[in-house]
């Protein structure tokens, strides 16, 4: 017998979500390990400074529990940890988490058909289903510069941020230009002595149409849910229209571009400092990026954008490629997260003893919808391979995976055969056509680098197509893509018969 039913890895957005629908469902067998010490998770590792999101707020929430009235159109960090501590009190779904518990592997029984879920303090749990919520951007990137462990100053990512550093009057670092750089840059810049921004690319970046409500807005949002329902509503095709020319016709996102680069010359008058920070790839194919006060951080006397590439990191700073060096009291980096390979730094032993990581390394990470994999039997990942986005929320792409999860088991559960795994069909053919369509997308034709793509150019976090599109199908899953079984020999003969 199994500990419990349910084992959900991890307390973001996507674990919390999968938690309240399970009670929702009527199960209250599960349990919830979380590797930090509170819940939230992005939301609540990020605490650097200017840390938000740039979807809109009434987007970017839960479905089964809409706030009307979120302060801004784009919510800073505190205010979404605290709606989701909010969300998770009133649903009682605190009582489930055990914090402090981080997941190194989880190793499937065939006889037993329960998994094993081993915990970094060597406890073992037992769990019928798990689903791995574990967040596509959870793991920091430390990058391996030489020498970076005889840096005497103060050296941190910008996802572990060290409250307890005082910039003030300091000679400051910051290396990365991304989603996360372009937030704490601006919010630094006037405290430190001296600021050297360390650019490998330069992005696209467009003004942020920042919007604080007014309490006059609020009451109306506050009276009755119709009106905040409808802003949800418009927010989300107005960002949906953009998908179009993300993965279809990469053109149409030219208009962006002349966007950016109005926004680039509006806020930089210098020419040399404008072309520096010109991209050089089609608009998209990096994650879009949108501030007002990025490229006036930038403009400033006390700041200098570092082109040349970075030789080594020595006792005092940074030396350069080219005989400089950049001293540095703190560094700062801003080199983002693990995300083309989901659940970094757990081992995942499935049927046969198959190693998830150890075939994903080879062809790349895949599933099926993004939370199936053939060989894996009940286990499911929430924003798995292929379900990232370039332009609308991804907490609806997890409701959209949790849904169809459900349903798929309650299939199982009535038809008694409680395990359920993809079959290999289904999912080569899903992966196939992903493929297929983002051969033409931006993100693989607009001549870029990305944390999108794996080192050999496979694309294994982007969902190339409307999220509308991968609802209606992700929630409505056919059961023939399944082996339903009560015994795993019967599960094994089909694939076999598959293959
Ligand atoms: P990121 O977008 O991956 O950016 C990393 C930056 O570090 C890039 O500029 C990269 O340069 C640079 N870099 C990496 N390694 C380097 C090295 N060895 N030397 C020099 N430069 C190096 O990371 P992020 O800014 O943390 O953002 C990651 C993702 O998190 C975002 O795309 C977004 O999805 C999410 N995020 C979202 C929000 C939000 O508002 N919703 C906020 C923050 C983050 P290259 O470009 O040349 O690779």
């Amino acid at each position: 017998m199994p500990d419990t039913e349910y084992l959900i890895i991890g307390a973001g957005f996507s674990g919390l979500a999968m938690a309240y629908r399970l009670q929702e469902a009527g199960q209250r067998d599960f349990i919830i390990y979380e590797r930090a010490d509170e819940l939230g998770g992005t939301w609540a590792a990020n605490t650097y400074p200017g840390c938000a999101c740039d979807v809109p707020a009434h987007v970017y929430s839960f479905s089964f529990e809409q706030k009307p009235d979120w302060s801004k159109l784009f919510a800073n960090q505190p205010e979404l940890l605290a709606y989701i501590k909010d969300v998770a009190a009133k649903h009682g779904l605190e009582n489930y988490i055990q914090y402090n518990r981080t997941v190194t592997s989880l190793s499937y029984d065939k006889a037993s058909q329960i998994w094993s879920v081993q915990t970094d303090d060597g406890k073992v749990l037992k769990a019928r289903y798990v689903i791995a919520a574990a967040g596509p951007l959870a793991t920091p990137i430390m990058p391996e510069i030489e020498g970076i462990d005889s840096f005497t100053g103060n050296l941190f990512h910008s996802a572990e941020w060290r409250h307890d550093v005082d910039l003030t009057s300091k000679k400051v670092a910051v290396i990365g230009t991304g989603a996360s750089a372009i937030q704490f840059v601006p919010e630094i810049v006037d405290k430190v002595s001296e600021l050297k921004v360390f650019q490998r690319t330069a992005p696209w970046v467009l003004p942020r149409m920042e919007r604080e409500f007014t309490e006059k807005e609020l009451d109306a949002f506050r009276n009755g849910p119709t009106l905040s329902r409808l802003l949800r509503r418009w927010l989300y095709w107005r960002a949906e229209m953009r998908a179009i020319g993300f993965f279809r016709h990469p053109n149409l996102l030219r208009i962006f571009e002349w966007m950016g680069r109005r926004h680039l010359k509006a806020q930089i008058k210098n020419e040399d400092l404008r072309e520096k920070l010109t991209p050089d790839f089609r608009f998209g194919c990096k994650r879009l990026l949108m501030s007002n006060q990025w490229y006036p951080a930038l403009n400033r006397d006390k700041s200098e954008v570092v082109t040349a590439p970075i030789k080594r990191i020595v006792s005092g700073g940074i030396e350069l490629d080219d005989g400089r060096l950049i001293e540095a009291d703190v560094i700062i980096m801003g080199t983002g997260f693990q995300a083309t390979e989901p659940m970094p730094g757990i081992t995942v032993i499935g049927r046969e003893g198959r190693d998830l990581h150890g075939e994903w390394r080879e062809k790349g990470a895949e599933a099926y919808f993004g939370s199936s994999v053939a060989g894996y039997p009940n286990l499911f990942m929430l924003l798995g391979p292929n379900t990232g986005l370039g332009h609308n929320s991804v907490v609806y792409m997890a409701e959209a995976q949790i849904e169809g999860i459900i349903r798929l088991l309650q299939t199982a559960n009535e038809q008694g055969t409680p395990t359920v795994e993809v079959t290999e069909e289904a999912q080569n053919d899903f992966n196939a056509d992903v493929q297929e369509r983002l051969s033409k997308s931006v993100w693989q034709t607009g001549g870029c680098d990305s944390w999108y793509k794996t080192a050999d150019g496979k694309n294994t976090t982007i969902w190339p197509g409307y999220t509308f599109d991968f609802r209606k199908r992700a929630t409505d899953l056919p059961v023939s893509a399944f082996h339903l079984t009560t015994a795993h020999h019967s599960a094994d003969a089909s694939a076999q018969a598959a293959e």
